[in-house]
């Protein structure tokens, strides 16, 4: 089985490692690895432990939640990531769960409105549905999953003395997802909500001052809103979000003909990082947001992990150089990284408008993009 995902995971391969390991990229094998330890079991880490077992290394995953969960997430699937839930043999069971087909993108900036017909169309699906795929996939290639908490050491990194097989030839994927230390008073907060009425098909993003809300559908017609707040602008409303949300008179018109299905969910403090992570000890190959939180407007942070949790997990399993995939995963997304920290700089001196109603709405799009997917296609 895991030979089978290896070679569908290389036949078109334009995302997967070099699986020569040659030494010419950094990427040499370093040491022979018995088996490799996922922390955590987001869309990171279940790729990284499909990318494992097909290098026919076994797998065990420690996630600290025991049950399947609803996430804050705007849930919109980058249409790349398509290929390589395709990839990883999963495309089938993904459309069977309904998510909706997203063709079109809507940015409001107070009155003003710009709007886009995606290159190609992306997808909507719940958090709950896609990290459950993903994990039943690795789980049925042969992942074991524990439920711990793997406590923090003082670098960042998880050093689980006590899992089983953690000494001698354990490799280890950090796929934890986010960090983060923030002062009181300047921290952002995430927020999400399903609401149900008229179903639609484009994901539209409102930007207010510090912040902005997206709205998008999710799988069986379910709309997510979700969104980033300063602790200052919610704490003026007393947390409370159906309010909060009423803010924006284009937001109000938008949720009007919805109701909320469930109650809002908060996450925070979130801390955008400008560069992925550059250090991590020799054992240690961290992905998806444990490498860097990208900012969310761009809607890739799932695409990003899904990339970088095959590349960690296919380094790990191989025992090549840590650093050095977290070199290739760097360049990978310096780009989204780059175009977030400058939409987001312009947002903060309310100039943002300005960029988007010079720039075509494909290029913004493209230039949150990771960068030279074709680099990637050395196994083919
Ligand atoms: C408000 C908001 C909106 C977003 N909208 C979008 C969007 O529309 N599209 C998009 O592509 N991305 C979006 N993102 C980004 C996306 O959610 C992340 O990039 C993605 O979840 C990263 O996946 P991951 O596997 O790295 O981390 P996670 O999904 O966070 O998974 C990490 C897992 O590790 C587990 N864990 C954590 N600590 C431990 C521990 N100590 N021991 C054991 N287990 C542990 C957690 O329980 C969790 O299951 C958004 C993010 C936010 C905050």
């Amino acid at each position: 089985m895991a030979a089978g995902v290896r070679r569908a995971a290389c036949k078109n391969s334009f995302w997967a490692i070099d699986h020569t390991g040659t030494a010419r990229d950094g990427l040499a094998p370093i040491r022979q690895m018995r088996n490799v330890l996922i922390l955590g079991a987001g869309p990171a880490g279940s790729v990284a432990a499909i990318a494992a077992l097909a290098e026919s290394v076994p797998v065990s995953i420690l996630e600290k939640s025991r049950h399947r969960r609803h996430k804050v997430c705007g849930e919109f699937i980058s249409p790349e990531a398509c290929g390589i839930l395709a990839e990883l043999g999963v495309w089938e069971q993904f459309l069977r769960l309904e998510p909706t087909r997203i063709r079109d993108c809507v940015l409001h900036f107070g009155r003003l409105t710009k709007k886009w017909t995606l290159p190609e169309c992306g997808y909507g699906l719940s958090r709950y549905e896609l990290d459950g795929l993903l994990l039943e996939r690795a789980v049925a290639l042969g992942a074991t999953v524990s439920n711990q908490v793997v406590p923090n050491n003082s670098f960042g990194n998880h050093f689980p003395a006590d899992a089983p097989g953690a000494a001698g030839k354990t490799a280890i994927v950090l796929a934890t997802g986010r960090r983060a230390a923030a002062a009181p008073g300047k921290r952002l907060f995430g927020f999400k909500a399903h609401f149900e009425g008229p179903a639609a098909d484009a994901v539209e993003l409102f930007f207010f001052s510090g912040g902005y809300v997206g709205v998008s559908c999710v799988e069986r017609g379910i709309t997510n809103v979700c969104g980033i707040a300063p602790e200052s602008a919610l704490h003026a409303c007393g947390f409370r979000l159906d309010e909060f949300v009423l803010r924006s008179e284009a937001l109000a018109e938008r949720l009007r003909p919805l109701s909320r299905k469930f109650k809002w969910l908060t996450v925070g403090p979130l801390v955008y990082s400008r560069t992925v992570r550059t250090w991590v000890d020799p054992i240690t190959y961290p992905a998806g947001d444990a490498l860097g939180f990208v900012d969310p407007f761009t809607g890739s942070g799932i695409l990003n992990a899904l990339l970088t949790g095959w590349l960690s997990g296919s380094a790990a399993a191989q025992g090549l150089s840590s650093q050095g995939c977290v070199a290739r995963c760097g360049a990978l997304l310096g780009k989204p990284y780059w175009t977030s920290a400058l939409f987001r700089g312009l947002l903060d001196v309310g100039c943002a408008q300005h960029l988007a109603a010079l720039i075509p709405g494909s290029w913004l799009f493209r230039l949150t993009r990771v960068g030279r997917l074709a680099t990637y296609s050395s196994c083919v």
